[in-house]
């Protein structure tokens, strides 16, 4: 098979950097050098990225990082891709890898959940008394998510630590298994479940991309899509079979499609099919249909008399 022209790195590592600002100007730098694209956060605990670039050119950066003593060991997710999965290049300092604004800050490095590897997250979801907590936010879980695993209902990271407050009776006396998409999420919230006075808590090692490649688990027990925060939006999980969980917005058929409500003001992520795009004219509501600066209708060039025939098809 010939070699994909483009890949997507995906990387993060909790250690202390020294003069954060400096080092993320720096990095910056080097990045745009290279010619790679994507978001990076650097804060005084740690890098937290994913990069798009050609195939040398993410070679020569991972090469550059493995010489860097506080690097050498960080792992990478690779996928194939067959261009630039981001727009832009940023590097950006920030007091949290990932946010959470705790008033008592957790320092993965010092306390977290047990790591678990594909194979073992496999078998121990499946135990007695276990219970699978997704750590990303509700639109990632719309898409895929593991078999039974329970939906917190939060649209940032920082509510999550509320969320379990109020449901925490559900985890009492459970061996708690969490996932995210990398694991830098997971390595903050299980180490906080431990303080909350959790006993039992583990995280799957690599997140759900490194589980999707296990060349031993494929993916199994995972249903629908893994979302991405670059231009794929998605990616493929299980390798064995392929069940659908996403529902359209409208109408709850099946559905892996996500879009902007074409409303700019509103711009909320909904899963629509194609049909029901033109249908609705990509909007959420009623006011997202008929705003003024309605992104489809503008695209379509529709006239007002079209506008109007479609929204009386759909009353
Ligand atoms: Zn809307």
């Amino acid at each position: 098979m010939e070699k994909s022209p483009y890949r997507v790195l995906l990387y993060y590592k909790y250690v202390t950097i020294e003069n954060p600002e400096e080092f993320t100007a720096e990095h910056l730098r080097f990045c745009k050098e290279l010619g790679l694209k994507g978001r990076i956060l650097v804060a005084s605990e740690g890098i937290n990225g994913t990069v798009s670039g050609t195939y040398e050119a993410t070679e020569q950066y991972m090469q550059a990082m493995k010489q860097d003593s506080r690097f050498a060991d960080m792992v990478y997710k690779i996928d194939d891709a067959e261009d630039h999965a981001f727009k832009k290049m940023h590097v950006r300092h920030r007091p949290e890898l990932v946010t959470l604004r705790l008033e008592d800050d957790v320092n993965p490095l010092e306390l977290t959940g047990n790591y678990l590897e594909p194979k073992e997250f496999y078998e121990k979801m499946q135990e007695e008394d276990t219970i699978v907590i997704d750590a990303r936010n509700d639109y990632e879980y719309d898409i895929g998510h593991f078999q039974g695993a329970i939906k917190p209902e939060i649209k940032s990271f920082r509510e999550l630590p509320d969320w379990i407050k109020e449901n925490k009776e559900m985890l009492e006396g459970k061996k708690i298994l969490t996932y995210c998409t990398g694991g830098v999420r997971c390595e903050k919230f299980s180490g906080w479940l431990k303080k909350e006075g959790f006993d039992d808590v583990s995280q799957l090692h690599g997140g759900i991309v490194t589980y999707g490649k296990d060349p031993e688990v494929k993916g199994q027990l995972w249903n629908g899509q893994c979302y991405v925060f670059d231009n794929r939006i998605s990616v493929p999980v299980n390798r064995v079979e392929h069940v659908v969980v996403g529902k359209d917005y409208f109408t709850g058929e099946p559905c892996e499609r996500y879009v902007n409500c074409a409303n700019p003001e509103c711009n909320k992520q909904i899963l629509v099919s194609e049909e029901n795009e033109h249908r609705y004219l990509r909007g959420c509501s009623h006011e997202c249909r008929t705003h003024p600066r309605n992104r489809y209708i503008a695209e379509h060039n529709l006239t007002e008399e079209e506008v109007a025939s479609r929204l009386e098809k759909i009353r």
